[in-house]
């Protein structure tokens, strides 16, 4: 069996984390490492390493994401300027194998940048 991720210790519980928003499908955290004023990661519970790994299978829970992604940016009171960006691959800057979105809000986006590092 392969080893729990980052994100499943934290969904299970075993690693804190300030736990903002959670369903059936997803949970919603602050990431530890803020690259905006407001900056949460929208993780499903399904351990989907990366995005290219989701399948037709996945097509709701992928839907149900963007979705939530729309309701906490609401809540979070962001609504009208935030970016959503999904880190696919180690080159592409991601460090955590298990399907994130993160949201970043509450700051300015210079035209063209990614807005995340
Ligand atoms: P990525 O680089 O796209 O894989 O994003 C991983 C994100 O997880 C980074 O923005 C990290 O700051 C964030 N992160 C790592 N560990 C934690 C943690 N324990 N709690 C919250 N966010 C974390």
């Amino acid at each position: 069996m392969s080893e729990e991720t980052l994100f499943t210790k934290i969904i299970n519980g075993n690693i804190p984390a300030e736990i903002l928003f959670e369903d059936d499908h997803c949970i919603c955290i602050r990431d530890i490492n803020p690259q905006a004023p407001t900056h949460v990661l929208v993780i499903p519970r399904k351990p989907l390493p990366r995005l290219v790994d989701a399948t037709e299978d996945d097509k709701a829970l992928l839907g149900h994401l963007m979705l939530k992604v729309g309701e906490i940016a609401r809540e979070l009171g962001i609504e009208r300027a935030f970016r959503v960006v999904i880190n696919n691959g180690e080159s592409a800057g991601q460090t955590v194998f298990h399907l994130h979105l993160h949201i970043l809000g509450n700051t300015t986006f210079d035209e063209g940048s990614l807005g995340i590092s």
